[in-house]
């Protein structure tokens, strides 16, 4: 059986598909859409992050393909339907990365609680401004959550330990450990809010200007889901005129997100998608997509 990696995957990973006998691994990443084309057709399964985009035409090439795994929860970057209609399993490792998108979300909040990037930027300009960096604290505010998925009870979780009030809205979930609210009463109450959901046809732009004219003056956004969830040029304005006091996202509509006059902002705090981007998770996620594949080949 011939599994080909097409995008880095953890050593850990790697070990997993050399020792098990029967499978011929090759790893070959960076290839152009027409080299992925020749390579893939004799392959049986095919392990993928993100920069791999598996689309018809790839999956036309495809002979003899049973599986293809995605080291990681979206399937944005692979033609799903045509795959099914093929026969073709897909298969993603969705719990793999929970924590290490639970601590950035905690991160970013940490982050505009204190100002903590214009507090390094100053310094490191030479600048003492001790008076102007003056912060607020976590403990005692309301964070409203948005999804409470595996992401955001783990957020739940931690902020709880931080003195901090928990309201959610999901309207998927019937019983929680924390008070479940309507998105209106979340928008209305909460200090800080932070978005984990997935981005469907009803999460699109689902905070725009309306949801922003009934937030707190003064309440910060946390994005670590997906970029479209978020109207970025309503954000803009909220930003600028002061209704939110700060806004900090780890995802854009479109990646990478230039032009943004967003990232003009002072109290507008960027990371590029590094969410799912830590040693532990990586690790997680290529090894439960290794085991995936070698079970589904097995079978
Ligand atoms: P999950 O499936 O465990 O939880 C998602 C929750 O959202 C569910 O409880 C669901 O009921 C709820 N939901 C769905 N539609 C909703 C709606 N319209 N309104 C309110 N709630 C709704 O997913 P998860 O593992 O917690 O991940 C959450 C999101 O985080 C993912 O969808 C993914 O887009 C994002 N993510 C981002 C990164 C990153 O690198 N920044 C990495 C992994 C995941």
């Amino acid at each position: 059986m011939k599994i080909l990696v097409s995008d880095t995957l953890a050593p850990e990973a790697l070990e997993k598909l050399h020792s098990t006998e029967g499978f011929e691994v090759q790893v070959k990443t960076g290839m152009s859409p027409d080299e992925l084309k020749q390579v893939i057709r004799d392959k049986d399964a095919l392990i993928v992050r993100s920069a791999t985009k598996v689309t018809k035409e790839i999956l036309e090439s495809a002979e003899n393909l049973k599986v293809i795994a995605r080291a990681g929860v979206g399937l944005d970057n692979v033609d799903v339907e045509t795959a099914k209609s093929k026969g073709i399993q897909v298969v993603n490792t969705p719990g793999g990365t929970s924590i290490s998108v639970t601590e950035l979300a905690l991160a970013l909040m940490l982050a505009t609680a204190r100002h903590i990037p214009r507090a390094d930027l100053s310094l490191k300009k030479g600048l003492w401004e001790k008076k102007k960096l003056g912060g607020v604290e976590l403990y005692g505010k309301t964070l409203g959550i948005i999804g409470l998925g595996r992401i955001g009870s783990a957020v739940a979780e931690r902020a709880r330990a931080f003195g901090m009030k928990i309201i959610a809205y999901d309207p998927y979930v019937k019983e929680a450990a924390h008070r479940l609210v309507s998105l209106d009463e979340l928008l209305a109450d909460s200090d800080y809010v932070t978005i984990h959901i997935p981005l469907t046809a009803e999460t699109s732009n689902l905070l725009s200007k309306a949801q922003f004219d009934t937030m707190k003056t003064g309440a910060v956004l946390i994005n670590c889901a997906r970029g479209g969830i978020v109207d970025e040029e309503a954000l803009y304005e909220v930003l600028s005129n002061g209704k939110l006091r700060y806004a900090a996202f780890d995802v854009f509509k479109n990646e990478p997100p230039f032009p943004t006059k967003l990232l003009e902002l002072d109290n507008f705090i960027a990371t590029p998608h590094i969410g799912a981007s830590t040693r532990e998770g990586q690790v997680r996620v290529g090894v439960e997509a290794a085991e995936k594949v070698i079970q589904i080949l097995r079978r």
